[in-house]
């Protein structure tokens, strides 16, 4: 994967980003907090460091679901599309 660019976005369009780095880790998350805010039984993350993710557009928005951590998602459509948490340090 290295020197690839992956690009992604929410369901409307509102919210696109731009990632240009490989993945620290990838993992399937069935912590209640995940399974709460996605209304699914798991969640499938990818984490990257915060300097390989650009976010082209503006529509997401943050939720602070506890003290250390952001959920973003597109204030348009509602897709979850990112986590933000003090307490991750990257590898
Ligand atoms: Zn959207
Ligand atoms: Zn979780």
């Amino acid at each position: 994967m290295a020197g690839e660019r992956l690009e992604g976005g929410c369901q409307c369009g509102a919210v696109r980003y731009e990632i240009g780095g490989p993945p620290l880790m990838a993992a399937l998350c069935h912590c209640s907090m995940c399974r709460r805010a996605n209304a699914a039984p798991a969640v499938a993350w990818a984490m990257f460091r915060d300097t390989d993710i650009r976010f082209v557009s503006d529509g997401r928005r943050e939720y602070a679901s506890s003290p250390e951590a952001r959920r973003g998602f597109c204030a348009a459509c509602g897709t979850p599309i990112s986590f933000t948490a003090s307490f991750v340090s990257p590898a």
